[in-house]
């Protein structure tokens, strides 16, 4: 996208965004540039991509923008992005698998996401969050990846592959469902009140409980992948200007907004979510955890075939995890949890 389109686009967001009737004097606002990867285009052109979403957005309460990259790049324009985004990077990692090259191999990507790592720990003194794509395949390292992340004191978020991913990697539903819900168990179990390391989604379940017994640290929150809301989280915006409401959805290409460079509109995607909204009330209603899963993601639900108004597929893992998040905050009590989540 041109530098032109994005400003476009940016003029055809605010009229998208007060459509929604939102308030940006009330909204924090967050944006992360991602996809592909953005460390090979020219420098120049994202410092002002970045200048013109700060300047568009300034209406906002409070702006943090960020970037995700694998950081496979040179150490001189690693300090320049970060400087540029404050330190706000992410990045995904995969240590164990050949799954990820750099000039066709997988010990150079390994290499070079290392030095760039421990680049940016020893001179801003800062472990970067990192994301890990369980899938099918990758499942047999997530116990050493999150060992990694503990070891090395550095956020691990996991995040499951979508059953019709067309990357490296995908997940079976039918087939690896057990072995996944057996994974995310026992990270729980040898996790929760013992580590210093925040594991995601674990930790943003675990604050879901919490808010739900009178914690107000993380505020009264609710988002991705908990929602039935998808039409007030926020939009991801493709190269081309399609906008989406999320990004599993935009890699679905399924409740396309319209495009924001030509201004065209559609309205059906609102629609559509706001029926889900009511339907997962009523689907979910006698569930004990309704009030923190609200159903799940309905990217999920779309990607194994079951529609836009259906629960997450994926229910009995999150059913297994919030009740055995509830088990774990009676065992240790109210306070001394807290006292443990607030300190990592
Ligand atoms: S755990 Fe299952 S039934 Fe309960 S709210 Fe989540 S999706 Fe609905
Ligand atoms: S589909 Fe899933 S990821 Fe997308 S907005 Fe809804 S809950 Fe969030």
């Amino acid at each position: 996208m041109s530098l032109l389109q994005l400003s476009e686009s940016l003029d055809s967001l605010k009229n998208y965004m007060e459509t929604l009737g939102l308030n940006p004097p009330e909204t924090d606002l967050t944006v992360c540039f991602l996809g592909g990867e953005l460390s090979t285009l020219n420098y120049d052109y994202l410092c002002k991509a970045k200048y013109l979403v700060e300047a568009s957005m300034k209406a906002f309460s409070s702006i943090v923008l960020g970037m995700q990259t694998n950081l496979i790049m040179s150490t001189g324009k690693l300090d320049l992005i970060y400087e540029l985004f404050d330190g706000n990077i992410g990045t995904s990692i995969d240590n164990f698998s050949d799954a990820r090259r750099f000039k066709g191999s997988a010990n150079l990507y390994r290499e070079t996401f290392h030095k760039n790592l421990n680049h940016i720990s020893e001179t801003k003194g800062k472990s970067l969050g990192a994301c890990y794509v369980v899938s099918g395949e990758s499942i047999t390292y997530a116990e050493k990846e999150i060992s990694l992340a503990k070891k090395n004191g550095y956020p691990i978020k996991l995040i499951v592959a979508r059953q019709n991913y067309k990357g490296e990697s995908s997940f079976q539903f039918d087939t690896d469902i057990d072995a996944l819900t057996d994974m995310y168990i026992k990270t729980l179990n040898d996790w929760f009140m013992q580590s210093q390391v925040a594991i995601d989604p674990l930790l943003y379940m675990l604050n879901r409980k919490l808010s739900q017994l009178g914690d107000r640290t993380q505020g009264c929150f609710e988002s991705c992948n908990f929602t039935n809301k998808c039409h007030t989280q926020g939009v991801s915006i493709e190269p081309n200007g399609d906008f989406y409401f999320c990004q599993e959805l935009a890699d679905l290409k399924v409740l396309k907004l319209g495009n924001l460079i030509s201004g065209d509109l559609d309205n059906l995607p609102i629609t559509t979510a706001k029926l889900r909204e009511e339907n997962i009330a009523v689907t979910c209603s006698a569930c004990e955890h309704f009030v923190s899963c609200k159903g799940g993601c309905m990217a999920y639900s779309v990607d194994l075939g079951r529609g836009f108004s259906n629960k997450d597929p994926y229910c009995s893992l999150y059913y297994r995890i919030f009740s055995r998040i509830d088990d774990l905050i009676r065992e240790h009590g109210l306070n001394e949890v807290l006292k443990w989540r607030n300190a990592l």
